[in-house]
């Protein structure tokens, strides 16, 4: 009779010990599950977020391609407000000759004349295909510009842009990412550059022919 007590005692222990496992890894099952959403709901975030900044890149990138039909280095940008593009810029230092004729201080002008404020509303975008110069990347900070993206990293290492991003000068914090589309914006600038020195060797063999016509005019 004991012996069967203990029996019975010893199989409700286990059955409860079995439940208890079978608990815990449903636990365990709903935490994973939990996990997987969130972690695809991020990854559905960040590949949205990945689009929108292209998206806007791209403006940039046609702004870009206006100035280069008029012969300038293409290098575009726009500001970008409540998703929205708000100004453009295209450098325009051949044709202005003038040392401030960037495409970012051409956006940033437009966009403080739109608002009729140096100071951009709080949530202003700029986006810029190249990597921005000390003097664009202080006008960024001066206007107020949240967030700055661009495309193509300055090759030779004459931006100082995470440098001046971090100096904390202006008491203003702009955040900064870099190579957004960086493939086309790159693709555009070495694709002008490699016309331009075909152009110019072009010119340059023109000019030597003529040159070996004029002091050997029996070749011809
Ligand atoms: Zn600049």
């Amino acid at each position: 009779m004991e012996e069967q007590t203990e029996r019975i005692q010893e199989n409700t222990q286990e059955k409860t010990e079995e439940m208890k496992s079978q608990q815990a890894e449903e636990k365990r099952k709903k935490y994973r599950e939990k996990r997987a959403e969130k972690e695809a709901a991020e990854a559905k975030q960040q590949a949205e977020e990945k689009l929108r900044r292209e998206k806007f890149m791209r403006a940039a990138i046609r702004a870009a391609k206006s100035g280069m039909k008029k012969g300038e280095v293409p290098i575009g940008a726009v500001v970008v407000y409540e998703n929205r593009v708000v100004s453009r810029g295209y450098n325009r230092r051949a044709e202005k000759q003038l040392a401030s004729a960037h495409a970012e201080m051409m956006a940033i002008d437009a966009a403080c004349r739109k608002f009729g404020s140096w100071r951009l509303p709080e949530g202003c975008e700029l986006y810029v295909t190249l990597e921005p110069c000390p003097m664009c990347m202080g006008a960024a900070l001066n206007a107020r510009v949240d967030r700055l993206y661009f495309g193509a990293y300055e090759q030779k290492g004459r931006s100082l842009t995470a440098a001046l991003a971090e100096a904390n000068l202006l008491n203003h914090k702009t955040e900064v990412t870099g190579g957004v589309a960086e493939a086309e914006c790159s693709a555009l600038l070495s694709g002008f550059f490699s016309a331009l020195r075909e152009k110019q060797k072009a010119e340059k063999a023109e000019r030597d022919a003529r040159k070996n016509s004029a002091n050997n005019p029996e070749i011809i």
